[in-house]
């Protein structure tokens, strides 16, 4: 019973479905949940003789993916056809790569908790994703399966991963690092649950020290990082016990059952598909010239990484803060816009991650649909940098921004929410309010200092919070101690 004998080791595989309009080869729409069948022509049901054309734009996208996770790019590479029969697949064969991808000898570095660790990405390889079957209890298919064919022919990367991770943990920062740049490059919507981004964890353990890889089990198709998680630590359990038992881990695939947090075996090596590889006649070899790939790193997009190193670098933000702003790219880019127009890089950072990402919480929308723009931040906080407003009206002046698209000096100058910083105003409000707290005057001048928040408290309450803090402090002292 005791996993901590054994080192683990863990590859991923991480089919990425592509934000193309259009399928690989041909161009049907790649538009989810559409009605059945609706999208579909020759090429993708398969019918025979119908030829396939490349999709340019997936090309794009795989090198784009592949510069960003370090990888070299094949200037040329070949489509397979890998056979096997089922029937979501109508032609019998998936158009894939095999010798040749696209893409090899990438890596990404994660953090871990002994530091930054280097993991190594095998190859990226294009390939077509099959259709659907829809089985069973749904109206359409009472007691029986139909075949659904809208995602066949939507165009994937497959990632490979080296057998790089030694943990669960590991295994997620890569999962989430990988997830973060691609939605960063733009090349896919990220969706979990809607099957955008799908991973199969293979995993293995072995003796400490020893140095061949033990037998390992692949786990497929788990929908969310919590439950990838939880696949692999319950598979690493399940592995060392039978080891333990002296019994040994059989090469298979294992599917996680999310109810009851367990994988189950699905099939095993003697079942493996021999899918007959072969390079696919209909597709002649890919070429992609220097020029090309030049063009597609000029228009690679500031990757997470860069972008909190600048943030901690000119911005002044402390590792973790730049970490959250940069964690989504529109995020980033509203944080950037603001600093643009107002300069002060940790005030906007607080905004930003504070109040407005409190109010997108709160009313469940995105960021690129803030009804504050971040010129309009950058304008209310020059209000606070030139005293016209404190910083608690500041908030109250941000609501209303928010609820009614105003700017905020057009709501400051409506409400008149100005700070008053004319002393002989402030003065007058600090007698009155030390003659009715007499009680407090004297415990202050009894050495009780602490009742100077109280009374400013209740200045700044009598100015309905437009005193100028600092004016009142300084009047209320001169008052108490002369
Ligand atoms: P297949 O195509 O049969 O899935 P590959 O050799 O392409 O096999 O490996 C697939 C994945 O399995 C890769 O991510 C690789 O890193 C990982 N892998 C290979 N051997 C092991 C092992 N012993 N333990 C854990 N992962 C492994
Ligand atoms: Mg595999
Ligand atoms: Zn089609």
């Amino acid at each position: 019973m005791e996993s901590s004998q054994y080192e683990v080791v863990i590859g991923l595989e991480v089919h990425v479905q592509l934000t193309t309009k259009t399928k690989i080869f041909c161009g049907c729409s790649t538009r989810f949940g559409s009605a059945p069948n609706s999208q579909t022509c020759p090429v993708c049901l398969g019918m025979p003789g119908a030829l396939p054309v490349l999709n340019r734009q997936v090309v794009e996208y795989a090198i784009r993916t592949g510069l960003a996770t370090n990888c070299t790019i094949a200037p040329r590479s070949i489509f397979a056809r890998k056979n096997y029969f089922y029937p979501d697949l109508p032609k019998g064969y998936q158009i894939s790569q095999f010798e040749l991808p696209i893409c090899e000898h990438g890596h990404l570095d994660i953090e871990t908790e002994a530091g930054s660790k280097r993991v190594g990405i095998t190859r990226i390889h294009m390939e077509e994703d099959a259709g659907k079957l829809l089985h069973g209890d749904s109206p359409e298919a009472k007691n029986s399966s139909l075949v659904d064919l809208n995602r066949a022919c939507t165009p994937l990367l497959e990632i490979v991963s080296e057998p790089d991770m030694r943990s669960a943990d590991e295994a997620i920062a890569y999962l989430k690092k990988l997830h973060q740049i691609v939605m960063y490059l733009g090349v896919c919507d990220g969706n979990l649950e809607e099957g955008s981004f799908r991973c199969d964890a293979n995993v293995s353990i072995r003796p400490w020290g020893q140095k061949e890889f033990g037998t390992r089990a692949e786990l497929k198709n788990i929908n969310s990082f919590r439950f990838i998680k939880q696949a692999i630590e319950y598979e690493v359990e399940r592995q060392a016990d039978l080891l333990d038992e002296g019994g040994k881990v059989v090469q298979e695939t294992r599917l996680f059952d999310s109810a009851t947090g367990m994988t189950r075996s699905m099939r095993g090596k003697e079942e493996a598909h021999d899918y007959r590889y072969f390079p696919d006649p209909d597709l002649v070899p890919l070429v992609v010239s220097p020029e090309w790939i030049e063009a597609v790193r000029r228009e690679l997009p500031e990757l997470p990484e860069a972008k909190i190193e600048r943030f901690v670098g000119d911005f002044d933000l402390n590792r973790t803060e730049a970490e959250v702003l940069a964690a989504d790219r529109a995020m980033a880019d509203y944080y950037d816009a603001t600093v643009a127009k107002h300069g002060n890089g940790k005030l906007c950072a607080n905004w930003v991650m504070g109040e407005v990402q409190r109010r997108l919480n709160e009313d469940g929308i995105a960021i690129g649909d803030s009804p504050v723009t971040p010129e309009g931040l950058a304008a209310l906080l020059a209000r606070l940098d030139d005293s016209t407003i404190s910083g608690k009206i500041a908030k109250t002046v941000f609501e209303e921004m928010w609820r009614t698209g105003k700017a905020a000096d057009a709501i400051i100058e409506e409400k008149g929410l100005k700070q008053v910083t004319d002393t002989g105003a402030i003065e007058q409000i600090v007698d009155e309010v030390l003659a009715a707290n007499a009680d407090q005057v004297e415990e202050y001048r009894g050495g009780k200092e602490k009742v100077l928040g109280f009374l400013v408290g209740q200045v700044m309450k009598a100015s309905r919070g437009k005193a100028n803090p600092a004016l009142v402090n300084e009047l209320l002292l001169k008052k108490l101690k002369g």
